[in-house]
């Protein structure tokens, strides 16, 4: 049996490193979608080797320089990608975190004033018009490869 000090410090590690992580990670899934979920996942590793760099002293070596330039050219292509064309959106009710905007123009009920963003049940109405998106919640419609 180990210490207590030893233990409890594992065990902080493991709340972070895989609790926290992993909401986040679920979390993300709804709002960025599958696949940028997984690429930001994946950088994790690099992460932690700019950790082990800068607070145990471990060498810079080439490879870690080409594989940081890899992976920060990756997540570049990612952020800097504008996906934007005319699309649909079904009529629903869920609820999730808002501000009033576009998407969002139902009445609140309470006479107090609205602090945004907020969280509640919702309906969308259905909306047809051209902005950028990620699939997220809002957005699983299929893409054709061919112009039409
Ligand atoms: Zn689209
Ligand atoms: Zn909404
Ligand atoms: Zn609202
Ligand atoms: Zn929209
Ligand atoms: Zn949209
Ligand atoms: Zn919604």
């Amino acid at each position: 049996m180990p210490a207590v000090t030893p233990l409890l410090v594992a065990g902080l590690v493991g709340l972070f490193g895989y609790g926290v992580s992993l909401v986040l990670f679920i979390l993300a899934l709804r709002h960025i979608g599958t696949a940028r979920t997984g690429a930001y996942f994946s950088t994790a590793p690099f992460l932690g080797a700019i950790v082990s760099v800068v607070f145990l002293a471990e060498p810079i070596t080439g490879w870690i320089l080409v594989a940081g330039l890899l992976m920060g050219i990756g997540v570049w292509l990612h952020l800097s990608e504008r996906h934007e064309h005319v699309h649909a959106h079904e009529e629903v009710t869920h609820e999730h975190l808002h501000v009033h905007n576009e998407h969002h123009r139902h009445e609140h009920e309470s006479e107090t004033p609205i602090i945004e963003p907020h969280s509640h049940i919702h309906t969308h109405t259905k909306l047809t018009h051209s902005h950028p998106h990620y699939p997220d919640i809002h957005h699983r419609h299929e893409h054709q490869t061919k112009k039409s």
